[in-house]
């Protein structure tokens, strides 16, 4: 079953529209996230979580857009980083949801894999602005580790041992413990939040099975929200 939109042929993308309108929308960046990650860990964990989310409730993911805010570049100085605009990121959600309103998708799921405080917001006012112009479809911004904590299940740190451990499930090729030192670790120089030499792909497993099953009723009740209430819509000319 093919699940990521670029990938469709236009009457793939319609037989989706027909039997489940719903749009994953995965918002990462690149980042500096320690001597032992890859720059784009956050897109990167982020969109397969997200993937293992559309196995479970159907519809598409787009193609995950690198685009970070308040990166690790502007206050910590961190080199091999992308730091985009706020503006910039606000506009390109909205521009993305007005899209996926266009070509009929009633659902919209917005991932967060990065998540500075700052960042969250201007997603969330792109999504804002979005639900401004249209009472429908309603969108749901979420950060990855978001799901998990509504069991209490914490996760979301930087570079540490959760988004390290989901890294050493999903792609343990782009993963190098051993490139952090032994002994006490400086944060600045590792780039981690806290401590990832315990990180380990079982973490990682019961993280990404945590954000599937706790997300996927969520967004199954947004769905079919949007599809009951959809004809009333159509019909009030909205
Ligand atoms: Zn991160």
């Amino acid at each position: 079953m093919k699940l990521a939109y670029e990938e469709m042929l236009p009457h793939e993308i319609n037989a989706v529209l027909r039997e489940c309108p719903l749009a994953y929308l995965v918002w990462g960046s690149h980042e500096w996230h320690g001597v032992h990650n890859a720059v784009g860990l956050d897109t990167i964990k982020a969109y397969r979580m997200t993937l293992d989310l559309c196995r479970e409730t159907g519809g598409v993911v787009l193609p995950p857009v690198y685009c970070g805010y308040q990166t690790m570049k502007p206050w910590a100085r961190c080199r091999h980083t992308l730091e985009f605009s706020k503006d910039l990121v606000t506009r390109y959600v909205f521009e993305h949801l007005e899209n996926l309103y266009d070509e009929g998708f009633k659902a919209m799921v917005v991932v967060m894999g990065h998540y500075g405080g700052k960042h969250v917001e201007a997603v969330k006012a792109g999504v804002a602005q979005f639900s401004e112009r249209h009472r429908y479809p309603k969108v749901l911004a979420i950060t990855d580790y978001e799901p998990a904590s509504w069991i209490q299940v914490k996760g979301g740190d930087h570079a540490g041992r959760n988004e390290t451990s989901l890294m050493l499930h999903y792609r343990p090729d782009l993963v190098d413990l051993s490139r952090l030192p032994e002994g006490e670790l400086d944060g600045k120089r590792e780039g981690c939040s806290v401590d990832a030499r315990d990180a380990s792909a079982e973490h990682g497993a019961l993280l990404a099975r945590t954000f599937v099953e706790q997300a996927a009723p969520k967004v199954r009740e947004l769905l079919e929200a949007a599809l009951r209430d959809w004809p009333a819509i159509v019909s009030t000319g909205d």
